[in-house]
């Protein structure tokens, strides 16, 4: 099959959004722009054997990879609108492609995303999406307006995805009902858009969680002025069945430094703490206080004195030799 019959047969749609005016099909695509809005773009990418095992289940991959983007829509308070799709693919295995499109498209309806476009190539497994959002213009939700005082909130629960990749990999075992649960929780990560929207009026900083929660809340810290933090560990969030697999000690490790878990890190005044637990309940979230953001900067570690905690330094980075 060539490029062009997979696109047509595999990633086609018939447009539903009013604000797409061109799609799949020229040069370019075409979307229509508001003036009261700015335009958020976000771009991420997957490649076999480093961001997923390779026997990942194509529809896993369809609908982690639209996943992945909109969390960082949601970190955003962006509502999401379109994505382009860039595939490059060791073969045209026709199952593989209608898993991994029937993925990629059930996220995408939920979220009401439209597929404009993309690129075709043949080579090793290598997954990209690239969406774009909107916000009312200039209330982007930032890493960068984090203050001293602020209160230091996370969505769901932390560590699940590290504790499914251990599972698929083996180093760790689990009961059924254990295992589909947490292997979920890493294939299948829920952008948290419906928050993101809502923390616009709330949050003064805001990040997903993608490469662990220490990373990631450095990212908001360095942003917001070289400020620090104070994480209480014991107030972090887990599941029980994170506890079941492996114990409160590793599971709290994993919470702190585990990637995948796509959950939403955010900064906000302690006055604010009435309307962000209206939240839970309006966008069916849990969200948990964790601790604050102080002047002096690192992140500090209480609740524990378990040494196995507080020497982490964590967060996924590439390194090239
Ligand atoms: P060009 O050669 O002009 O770059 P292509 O032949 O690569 O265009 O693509 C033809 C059309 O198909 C374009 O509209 C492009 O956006 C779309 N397209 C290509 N690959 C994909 C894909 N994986 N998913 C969605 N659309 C795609
Ligand atoms: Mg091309």
């Amino acid at each position: 099959m060539d490029e062009f019959r997979l696109i047509e047969r595999f990633f086609r749609r018939d447009s539903k959004s009013s604000e797409v005016v061109v799609g799949i099909g020229d040069d370019g695509a075409v979307v229509k722009a508001d003036t009261n809005e700015q335009t958020i773009l976000v771009t991420d990418t997957m490649v076999a054997g480093v961001h997923f095992p390779e026997r990942t289940a194509p529809q896993d991959l369809g609908y982690k990879l639209l996943a992945v983007n909109l969390s960082d829509l949601a970190a955003m308070g962006a509502t999401p609108n379109w994505f382009l799709l860039n595939l490059v693919i060791p073969d045209a295995d026709e199952n593989w492609l209608e898993e991994f499109s029937t993925g990629l498209f059930s996220l995408a309806e939920e979220f009401g995303v439209e597929l404009i476009g993309g690129d075709t190539a043949r080579g090793p497994l290598c997954l990209s999406a690239t969406v774009g959002g909107h916000v009312k213009s200039g209330t982007a939700l930032m890493r960068n307006g984090a203050q001293a005082g602020d209160q230091l909130w996370v969505s769901g629960t932390l560590g699940d995805a590290a504790i499914g990749l251990d599972l698929v990999g083996g180093v760790l075992g689990a009961n059924d009902h254990d295992m589909d649960y947490l292997v979920g929780r890493l294939n299948r990560p829920i952008p948290r858009i419906v928050l993101g929207l809502s923390l616009s009026a709330v949050a003064t900083a805001c990040v997903d969680i993608s490469d662990g929660l220490l990373a990631d809340l450095g990212h908001i810290l360095r942003e917001s002025g070289a400020l620090g933090a104070i994480v209480d560990v014991s107030c972090l969030p887990l599941s029980p069945q994170a506890i079941a697999v492996c114990g409160v000690s590793l599971a709290r490790q994993k919470a702190l430094a585990g990637g995948d878990d796509y959950e939403i890190c955010f900064t906000a005044s302690p006055a604010q703490r009435p309307q962000i637990e209206q939240l839970r309940d309006q966008c069916n979230v849990k969200l948990t206080c964790i601790g604050s953001v102080r002047a002096l900067s690192g992140i500090a570690l209480t609740g524990t004195d378990n040494q196995d905690l507080t020497g982490i330094k964590s967060g996924y980075r590439h390194n090239w030799p």
